[in-house]
């Protein structure tokens, strides 16, 4: 599969990672990382770059919800799901073949944005109300920001993600 890594199944979907991925990993934790220790200067030693990690796997673990959501309402249409691939800037869920009706290809390319809008919801929810501060709170808005990107993104049509099959 053009080199991408196999890092085990998920709901009995294979699940791969593109080499790509590990590259952003470690940008992300470093930038993400060094930034917070910057913004809160009381963090000690290293735990700014391990919660630039955390970030980083809830970031990709975001996406993933997002494909994980396309492919669910696949299956559910009795449609096999071959594989799920995180990429550099997004995931891609691999289905065996198209829904029958327009309709059904609707719901199948609604569902991942769906997934994305539910998580920006809570995050926004816990945001405001969850009465969180200092990094915990940075955190929060970086993920929740994150959903709402993988939500517009999708949704613009012209390009080859879920905005064009939804029109
Ligand atoms: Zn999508």
């Amino acid at each position: 599969m053009n080199g991408n890594i196999r890092v085990g199944s998920l709901f009995g979907i294979p699940f791969y990672v593109n080499p790509s991925w590990f590259f952003v990993l470690a940008l992300v934790t470093w930038s993400y990382g060094t930034g917070l220790g910057e913004q809160f200067p009381n963090l000690p030693g290293a735990s700014p770059l391990l919660l630039g990690l955390i970030t980083a796997i809830l970031m990709f673990s975001s996406v993933l919800a997002h494909e994980l959501g396309h492919s669910f309402v696949a299956i559910k249409q009795g449609i096999k799901v071959d594989s799920i691939t995180l990429f550099i800037f997004g995931g891609l869920a691999s289905l065996e073949k198209e829904s029958e009706t327009p309709a059904a290809a609707f719901w199948v390319a609604i569902a991942g944005p769906a997934v994305s809008l539910f998580l920006f919801g809570i995050l926004t929810t816990i945001g405001f109300a969850g009465h969180i501060t200092g990094p915990l709170a940075a955190i929060t808005a970086v993920l929740a920001a994150i959903n709402l990107s993988l939500v517009l993104f999708n949704l613009i049509p012209g390009l080859p993600l879920d905005g064009f099959n939804i029109l």
